[in-house]
């Protein structure tokens, strides 16, 4: 379970934690691939070239100014994210529309910060070889991205930061992370339970004959819970984010 911030001003679940649980069921290890050609895209020391998973690209196909053979796709030099997709989509090794689907957290949730899943569907595998020019020499490094699909997550509400990427050979698919916009809280004594919901401190209680309250009042907090707001109660309540 990721970890919970009950605090005086705040009640918040890490965005971070949440990632790396919902990035559980994907193979980040050939999420990689994904996350390395598109560091190879943004870098101005390399070409980047698009071929079919069986395709050997040797030296000799891609010399310096030189168009590539026709079975070589030459990408955007120092290209953006949208135009490599753009690109691909064009090759058919992407999906037309929608290219990339998008879940942004930001709001209406307990996490501590904005949170954000993007899943980009490869249709057919291919392979992207880096290209490096130094001088006579022409050095290629090669990897292979599968079809299937790639799930990037990322935190941040100004300046993004990835935090995983995920793989899965199945797509479509649904985009993880679900159940961070409903608060639950329990106390231990009185076994009294109230829900809040969409990142609200408003909690409405279980059962009618009990009270609503809110997380603003809440006191004495400590150890993840705080003073159970029943008047008569001397328990303590703790927090569970859904
Ligand atoms: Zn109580």
């Amino acid at each position: 379970m990721a970890t919970i911030t009950v605090a005086r001003h705040d009640l918040s679940i890490s965005a971070r934690e949440t990632i790396t649980e919902a990035l559980r069921r994907f193979d980040t290890q050939q999420g990689n691939a994904w996350s390395d050609l598109m560091r190879a895209l943004a870098c101005q020391e390399r070409a980047v070239f698009i071929t079919g998973p069986d395709r050997f690209l040797r030296p000799s196909d891609v010399p310096l100014y030189t168009a590539p053979p026709v079975d070589v796709l030459e990408m955007p030099w120092r290209g953006r994210a949208h135009e490599a997709v753009t690109c691909l989509i064009g090759a058919g090794y992407l999906p037309g529309e929608p290219a990339m689907l998008r879940r942004n957290d930001a709001h209406d949730t307990y996490l501590d910060t904005g949170r954000f899943f993007e899943a980009a569907t490869v249709l057919k595998p291919f392979k992207a070889a880096f290209v490096a020019y130094e001088g006579t020499r022409t050095l290629i490094e090669e990897i292979v991205l599968r079809a299937g699909t790639y799930v990037i997550a990322s935190t941040g509400l100004v300046r993004r930061t990835i935090h995983g990427i995920g793989y899965t050979k199945v797509y479509p698919v649904t985009l993880p992370g679900e159940g961070v916009s409903l608060a639950q809280a329990e106390c231990r004594a009185c076994s009294r339970r109230w829900w809040a919901k969409d990142g609200s401190w408003w909690f409405r209680p279980e059962h009618a004959r009990d009270a609503p309250w809110s997380y603003a009042a809440a006191e004495d907090h400590r150890d993840g819970t705080v003073a159970c707001p029943v008047p008569s109660c001397s328990g303590r309540v703790g927090f569970r984010i859904v």
